[in-house]
């Protein structure tokens, strides 16, 4: 096992493919003006391949991947057909906003693609074209029927949004009534792309909580897997259950085992952090995987303790969450 300074296993990779999305998500993005990396600073999918291989070795066990969209990058599926016979790699897990995903679910499930996690922040769809700045949501609910047609485990990522999306939380609570869905209720973080933010978080995990709560007041809590950063809730007359992330708030840093690999090779050990390691840089000049899986012990020696530690470490947060994968 691969642990890090303060004894948390190191289990769980997110790997941005792309920093370039089909969405403009006004929470992510800004609209226009977005400066998308050149192709040859991106990982080639053989780097990344190399890279997954050397962390399953160490003790990476779990993999999702991520963008950006991951699916607009060409030659996807071949590269998840790679993966998923990487020694050691137990599960492989996708995030997506699900424009371009239906046509590749038979495929994803063939490959034994774990579970998906769907974003999706409202099911009006002008609401839906008002926050993402693009009229896509047919296409994404025609993904979530697929997965569901194919038995992919769904989770739908919500992000909160004071005077956005409010009167839609219910609906999208609603998914959960007769199907087998988690529905994840996310508070909005800095990762905007423009470096500006509410002074005070007004949707705070506690505050969603109170929210489902006037929806279903025998709402029961229900236990989460080790290492979640989400807190399940369900309803009695639900299938599906329903999840609040304290992703600004940071309640869980104490059982973090993720790792992320931006798209252009950065590692980070924390969300908060600006990257600890320029793993493309070592890649391209020459390392051997013994000196790759140098450098990343090395990383995960000196990983901060909380997400508010990693933060007070950098300059103001200016990226987009597309550069990270979320
Ligand atoms: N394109 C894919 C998708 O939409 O799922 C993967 C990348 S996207 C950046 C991953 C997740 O990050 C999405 O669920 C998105 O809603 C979330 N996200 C982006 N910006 C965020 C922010 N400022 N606060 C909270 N979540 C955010």
């Amino acid at each position: 096992m691969l642990f890090d300074n303060h004894n948390r296993p190191i289990t769980y990779l997110r790997l941005a493919v792309t920093d370039r999305c089909n969405l403009r998500c006004f929470y992510c993005m800004p609209e226009t003006g977005i400066k998308y990396l050149p192709k040859q600073q991106l990982l080639t999918y053989e780097e990344m391949e190399r890279l997954v291989a050397v962390l399953a070795r160490m003790g990476v066990s779990k993999l999702r991947l991520t963008g950006g969209e991951p699916f607009v990058r060409a030659g996807l599926m071949g590269f998840l057909e790679r993966l998923s016979v990487i020694p050691g790699l137990d599960e492989l897990h996708m995030t997506t906003n699900g424009v371009l995903t239906a046509p590749h679910v038979a495929d994803m499930a063939r490959l034994g693609v774990k579970s998906v996690n769907l974003s999706l922040d409202s099911l009006d769809r002008a609401r839906f074209h008002q926050i993402t700045r693009r009229d896509e949501l047919p296409a994404v609910l025609n993904t979530l029927d697929e997965l569901l047609a194919h038995n992919i485990r769904v989770k739908i990522n919500a992000v909160v949004m004071d005077g956005q999306n409010i009167g839609d939380l219910y609906a999208l609570a609603e998914l959960a009534r007769n199907q087998p869905i988690d529905v994840r209720f996310i508070e909005e973080m800095p990762f905007n792309g423009e470096g500006s933010h509410y002074p005070i978080l007004t949707w705070t995990h506690q505050r969603i909580l109170g929210e489902l709560r006037s929806f279903y007041p025998d709402l029961q809590p229900r236990p989460s897997a080790p290492h979640a950063t989400a807190t399940t809730w369900q309803a009695p007359d639900h299938v599906g259950t329903m999840g609040i992330i304290a992703a600004y708030t940071r309640t869980f840093c104490g059982s973090c085992n993720r790792i992320r690999l931006t798209a252009q090779g950065s590692l980070k050990t924390c969300l908060y952090d600006n990257g600890v390691l320029d793993v493309r840089a070592l890649l391209r000049s020459g390392a051997t995987d013994a000196d790759l899986t140098a450098a990343f012990l090395k990383a995960f020696a000196h990983r901060p303790a909380t997400g508010f530690e990693a933060e007070a470490l950098r300059p103001e947060v200016t990226e987009s969450m597309s550069t990270i994968g979320g």
